[in-house]
């Protein structure tokens, strides 16, 4: 890929997020225990499809190794620069590990049963997302999150006015909404059911795409399902990032961005733009941010084996304001993008 040509968007951007790092509680410890649970469930998901013969996004057959992470290789296409597991995880177990069946836990449930994380991350992560959205998309109605995990996305876009609806595969997940006073689906949008959709006027898919064997056909099928003017929302990891660096470096640490056994794919401007065109939709405003700074910080003292110390403390404080240099640059792991369907 040409990294000079990786900006494909020519939109507003939205750079970088006010984190308070503290309260996410991800320290050096923290971090390689998580990349140690990672590496085991790594082992026993390890069922995979035959190996793709090109780029699953824009086809071309050229590709090479990117890393390798816990025994699962990722390539990277030589065209549009996407980042995708080859060969794929199989879909079946891919589905087994987010129904939330025995060993099925394939991301950290920190929040489930946690009150206070849980209200926590509506005020911190999930209201100014939807807030950027309200900026963008003046009149509200429908809004039904795909993938809605606990449901922080609906509590948020509900206080501001919209109607909202989750569907969501695993069931503690879905319990846990259903709590909350949630209307959520335990469910896997097929092109079977994909007709629930057609009153949306908002969906939203906040890293779901990294997690689905052909990304791009699935999209399809949610904005066929859609009336024409609605919005489509989509949060996914990026590369070329200073996060994809990250893993390059310290492949034994990797429990974020490029990491297996969850994410199949790591999605660039061109391949998100050859997705969009693929699935008539408009991009219209992106926000760019990420975590990749403070992962440097902590992956580099975690593989050296140090432990939290005052100096190290000191190092960390830095993070705001170099990852607002990543964010300034179009480098930071997270692309958040509202596009509209034509
Ligand atoms: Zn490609």
């Amino acid at each position: 890929m040409n990294m000079a040509k990786q900006k494909k968007f020519n939109i507003p951007r939205k750079k970088g997020k006010e984190t308070n790092w503290k309260n996410l509680n991800r320290s050096i410890l923290w971090r390689i225990k998580a990349a140690k649970r990672k590496k085991e469930t790594a082992k026993y998901s390890a069922f995979f499809q035959k190996k793709l013969k090109h780029c699953p996004i824009c086809n071309n057959k050229q590709y090479q190794t990117f890393v390798i992470i816990y025994g699962y290789k990722y390539a990277e296409c030589k065209s549009c620069g996407h980042i995708f597991m080859q060969p794929p995880l199989d879909l079946k177990a891919v589905r087994h590990m987010y129904s939330g069946g025995k060993k099925s836990s394939m991301q950290d449930k920190i929040y489930i049963n946690n009150e206070n994380l849980f209200k926590k991350r509506i005020k911190q992560i999930a209201t100014p997302k939807v807030e950027y959205c309200n900026g963008i998309i003046k009149k509200k109605g429908v809004w039904i999150d795909i993938g809605c995990g606990v449901g922080e996305m609906l509590i948020a876009a509900e206080k501001t006015g919209w109607k909202v609806f989750g569907i969501e595969p695993d069931l503690r997940e879905v319990k846990f909404a259903k709590q909350h006073g949630l209307n959520v689906a335990q469910d896997f949008i097929t092109t079977d059911n994909a007709e629930q959709l057609r009153d949306a006027d908002v969906v939203s898919l906040i890293s779901v795409l990294e997690h689905i064997n052909n990304p791009s056909e699935f999209l399809q099928n949610i904005v066929n399902a859609l009336p024409r003017n609605a919005y489509v929302i989509i949060e996914v990891p990026r590369h070329p990032s200073l996060s994809s660096f990250v893993n390059l470096v310290f492949p034994n640490l990797a429990y974020r961005h490029i990491h297996s056994p969850e994410h199949l794919h790591i999605f660039t401007e061109k391949s998100l733009a050859t997705m969009f065109s693929r699935a008539r939709l408009k991009a219209v405003g992106m926000w760019e941010f990420g975590q990749d700074v403070s992962d440097l910080i902590l992956l580099a003292a975690a593989n050296a084996s140090k432990k939290e110390s005052q100096f190290i403390g000191m190092i960390y404080k830095l993070v705001p304001d170099l990852q607002k240099v990543v964010d300034e640059k179009s480098m930071s792991d997270t692309i958040f993008i509202v596009t509209k369907k034509f």
